[in-house]
């Protein structure tokens, strides 16, 4: 006992002291870096060279894009501020965003400003100039947006395709394909345990960013036919890019296992929150911001036509700040628009009678299991099970399909309640979430700004404490007797290898940028040429 508790104690400690690791201990390392030569300078013919992903959506493409233009052409850079200010006006409100409205017209709409935005043309032009304090509205803003983008996407996008800038960008993209093994990770405590293997807590021993390592050990995948289930996690985990789902930075595979690496969510699950925490529940102030979360989560995911099926506190999980994400993509599946599936997925307690029924569904069951989570936050116990009641899973979905939601518990408010029962109509067409009805516009939801929430803007009702480690201690032993004999084919191999591709784009320049890295490797000259390293 006491020898599990030091062991723990001493995890512990290390994992701590990695998240608050002092950056410049690293500046040595990365002082004997050098990107390596792009091995093709065809990227512009590849599928990928849209202006949205080079430009707009991998971080190092847009900084790189964004120095190109300060030092080209004076009304690039004009372009570029207007599409940043108009951004930030967006976001910002009451004062501050009259303060950037004005500040826009002035600079932006003034024909005698040095920042005048000559370079429009035809109506566009014309809409400029008539834009005022009064008819200033996103319909305004939205066309003048589109036209500056537009324009940046003709001559300037271009001359960057064939500029040093871009070469550097070539040689990132050459670094980012590096190949990926356990050599690249600081591995620490275990964080929690799944199916198939259990998770880490890791660092990249290059930029000290901290990430949590999912573990699917390969013997077992195969002796339970999980091979196709890994696939599909990493193909949807590595689609997604959202504030609310759990971003994959890495994928790879070492002798034994598939690794998963992500944002590592150091804050527990709210589950834990929910039974392990004190006086058992959520505040509900909490509660709203975490289904808020959750919602846009959801959303995001439905937008792409996943349908998440693991919806449970358990898969929710909060980081060092106090935001919330799904986690979990092991159960979801992609079904394009009118396709649905009949297939019995989920957890009991949180499946929706038409997976319980085995009638066909598609995104409705993620909104049942929604209902159940919330109830679960509030009450600490799910609508149809009570708090560690033994009762068979036969009895659950019974109750599911027959018995009426109670609601006992003190806290439950109108607007929880109103919410909950919308979530957990039977009827697939009167059900919250279904059929066009917008969740957000719930009362429930009041009081939150879903654009600002979106963008990351609103601040946490509650942060997790730097010193405490959210998460149950656990030992050491796995056991993997049952899966000795198994051994591996071709078939495995290429499975192996189509899961192992590697860092993820716009992860993984995050984490560059972050870490300062990039800053450090991609100094420029005096004249805006490059540093001779730079050209190895
Ligand atoms: P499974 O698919 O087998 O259920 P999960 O993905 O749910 O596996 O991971 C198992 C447990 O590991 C989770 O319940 C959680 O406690 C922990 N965990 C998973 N992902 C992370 C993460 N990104 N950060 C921190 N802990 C995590
Ligand atoms: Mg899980
Ligand atoms: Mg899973």
């Amino acid at each position: 006992e006491d020898l599990v508790g030091l062991n723990n104690l001493v995890a512990n400690t290390a994992y701590l002291k990695a998240q608050h690791l002092d950056r410049s201990e690293l500046r040595k390392h990365m002082l004997s870096l050098t990107l390596p030569r792009p091995k093709s300078l065809a990227l512009h013919a590849a599928a990928d060279s849209r202006y949205e992903s080079l430009c707009e959506q991998q971080p190092i493409g847009r900084i790189l894009f964004q120095q190109f233009l300060q030092t080209c052409n004076p009304q690039y850079e004009v372009a570029i501020k207007f599409l940043e200010e108009l951004s930030i006006w967006s976001f910002a409100e009451d004062e501050t965003k009259e303060k950037a409205k004005r500040s826009i017209l002035a600079k932006f709409c003034q024909p005698e400003s040095r920042h005048f935005l000559s370079f429009l043309t035809g109506e566009n032009a014309k809409t400029c100039k008539e834009l005022s304090c009064k008819n200033f509205d996103e319909t305004m803003t939205d066309q003048l947006k589109e036209a500056a983008r537009d324009f940046l996407k003709g001559q300037p996008f271009c001359e960057y395709l064939n500029s040093p800038s871009f070469y550097k960008f070539l040689q990132w993209k050459e670094y980012e394909k590096q190949k990926i093994s356990d050599k690249n990770f600081y591995e620490f405590r275990t964080l929690g345990r799944g199916g198939f293997g259990e998770v880490h807590a890791v660092q990249v021993k290059l930029t000290g960013q901290m990430y949590a390592c999912k573990k699917l050990d390969k013997r077992h995948l195969k002796k339970k036919g999980g091979n196709g289930l890994a696939l599909v996690e990493k193909q949807i985990l590595e689609k997604v890019n959202s504030l609310f789902i759990v971003n994959l930075a890495y994928a790879y595979a070492n002798r034994t296992h598939l690794c998963l690496v992500m944002d590592l969510m150091n804050g527990g699950d709210l589950r834990f929150h929910i039974y392990e925490l004190g006086e058992r529940g959520i505040r509900m102030e909490r509660v709203v911001y975490y289904v808020a979360q959750i919602t846009l989560g959801i959303l995001h995911l439905h937008s792409m036509d996943i349908v998440y099926r693991d919806m449970k506190p358990e898969n929710v999980l909060l980081d060092g700040k106090g935001q919330c994400r799904l986690s979990d993509l092991g159960l979801a599946v992609e079904l394009p628009k009118g396709k649905t599936i009949c297939q019995k997925a989920g957890t009991t307690g949180y499946m929706a009678p038409e997976v319980l029924k085995q009638e066909f569904y598609r995104t409705s069951v993620d909104w049942w299991a929604l209902g159940c989570s919330i109830y679960e936050m509030v009450a600490a116990r799910l609508p149809f099970r009570d708090f560690r009641e033994k009762v068979q899973n036969t009895e659950v979905t019974r109750r599911t399909l027959e018995d009426d939601c109670k609601f006992e518990h003190k806290r439950f408010d109108a607007a929880t309640k109103d919410i909950i029962s919308h979530f957990l109509k039977r009827k697939v067409e009167h059900r919250l979430g279904c059929r066009d009805s917008d969740p957000r516009s719930h009362v429930f939801f009041q009081n939150i700004n879903f654009r600002r929430l979106e963008a990351g803007l609103v601040d946490p009702p509650w942060v997790p404490k730097s010193n405490v480690v959210y998460t149950r201690d656990t030992d050491k032993f796995v056991d993997t007797s049952e899966v000795q004999d198994i051994e591996f084919d071709d078939k495995d191999e290429t499975f192996f290898k189509a899961f192992s591709t590697g860092a993820v784009s716009i992860q993984w320049q995050k984490e560059m940028i972050e870490s300062g890295v990039f800053d450090q490797l991609n100094d420029l000259g005096p004249n805006g040429h490059n540093c001779g390293r730079m050209w190895t």
